[in-house]
């Protein structure tokens, strides 16, 4: 692609047009105060045109900037993801949790490759709040997964570091919708099954998998019953070696309880099988079951309910989360609140007083009709 920009910039130019302008003897000026020419700064057209051809590098380039905390960076994400998102949406979304050492890892390296080679392209992302503080299980670590990432129908992102995890999960959510728009199909995200992250990416994926493995006699011991009702799939992994029977032997316990379970999916009854992530054993019947789920649930339409109502949960959550945060960083809130609490605790202020109090403080000058504080 010829990448030279126009000499020229017509006065009432778009963004289409080249805003960096090299006058005649300028280029190397700006090289000597430190411009390097490999830093080349990417503009929004370069990066949407090649990352709809499926280019890997603008593709991470393009969550980069979805990651960044920089204001600059957030407005040009959203800018980004506004034009890409009606390419979005074609692909299969498969959630994978399951304890550190279950062979998540292994199992996507082996699944990916086996999808790979029926023709699909595959990304894996990674939900994981406590990566940047534990270091501990990186998801979405290439080096564990060295054959899929050096793929060319692959594409591995770790997971978002640092924040709350409503903050990463948005971040995998938006590079989920990236990873769609530059063409892959199977989209995996990975987390880990402890604390709250699971529910986080149950509430982006059309189809849940929850890794287990055998042990010796507490098959259900140590996981809670709310992570199996959101499952739509167990694997028992590790089945292999001496392991065969403890590994099947867990998946008819866990078959036996899913019948007493409600349903994660309407219509849907979630299974447990057995496989070897290692020596890439079932899983063939993993994928059959996997579109399996995908047919019923777009006949008996679960599976398009289930996006919509997910991203309408989506909406709901930020908007209310960006309402609130403005609110409590309001500068006269921040002096009135706690005030007002002592007020109310000490039974000085009723709390219908205090709280309409700090809304009329809050909309003052921002609207004429109060919103009640409660009704
Ligand atoms: P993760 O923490 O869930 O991602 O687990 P890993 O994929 O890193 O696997 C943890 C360990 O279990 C590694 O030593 C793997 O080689 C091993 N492992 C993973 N899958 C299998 C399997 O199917 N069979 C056997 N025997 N070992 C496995």
């Amino acid at each position: 692609m010829d990448k030279r920009k126009p000499e020229w910039v017509p006065e009432a130019s778009s963004d289409h047009f080249a805003t960096n302008v090299i006058r005649g003897g300028r280029a190397d000026a700006s090289r000597s105060k430190g411009h390097s020419p490999s830093r080349k700064t990417w503009n929004i057209d370069d990066i949407e045109s090649g990352l709809i051809t499926g280019n890997r590098t603008m593709l991470a380039k393009a969550i980069t900037i979805i990651e960044s905390n920089s204001p600059k960076d957030f407005e040009t994400g959203q800018e980004l993801l506004k034009r890409l998102l009606p390419r979005s949406g074609n692909s299969i979304r498969i959630g994978i949790t399951g304890v550190p050492g279950a062979g998540k890892s292994t199992f996507i390296e082996t699944f990916g490759l086996y999808l790979i080679g029926l023709g699909k392209k595959v990304a894996v992302l990674a939900v994981d709040p406590s990566s940047s503080i534990s270091k501990g299980s990186i998801l979405g670590d290439k080096t564990r997964m060295a054959g899929l990432s050096s793929h060319e129908s692959s594409f591995i992102r770790p997971s978002p570091s640092g924040g709350v995890l409503g903050g990463v999960a948005r971040k995998t959510r938006e590079a989920m919708i990236l990873c769609e728009a530059a063409g892959f199909d199977v989209i995996i995200v990975e987390t880990v099954g402890v604390g709250q992250s699971e529910t986080a990416v149950r509430s982006m994926v059309d189809f849940f998998l929850l890794m287990q493995i055998a042990r010796a006699g507490d098959e259900l011991q140590g996981i809670k019953k709310g992570i199996i009702e959101l499952s739509d799939l167990i694997v028992v992994n590790k089945a292999d070696g001496d392991n065969v029977l403890a590994a099947e032997k867990a998946a008819g316990e866990y078959n036996h309880v899913l019948h007493m379970l409600r349903q994660a999916t309407q219509d849907w009854d979630t299974k447990a099988v057995t496989c070897s992530a290692l020596y890439a054993s079932k899983i063939e019947e993993i994928w059959d079951i996997i579109n399996e789920f995908v047919e019923l649930t777009t006949e008996n339409g679960a599976f398009l309910k289930r996006r919509s109502s997910q991203v309408t949960a989506w909406f709901e959550t930020l908007l209310h989360e960006a309402l609130l945060a403005k609110f409590y960083q309001d500068r006269k809130i921040c002096e009135l609140l706690p005030k007002l609490k002592l007020e109310v605790e000490s039974g000085q202020a009723p709390v219908v007083y205090a709280v309409t109090k700090l809304l009329k403080e809050y909309y003052s000058g921002i609207v004429d009709d109060l919103p009640q504080a409660s009704q």
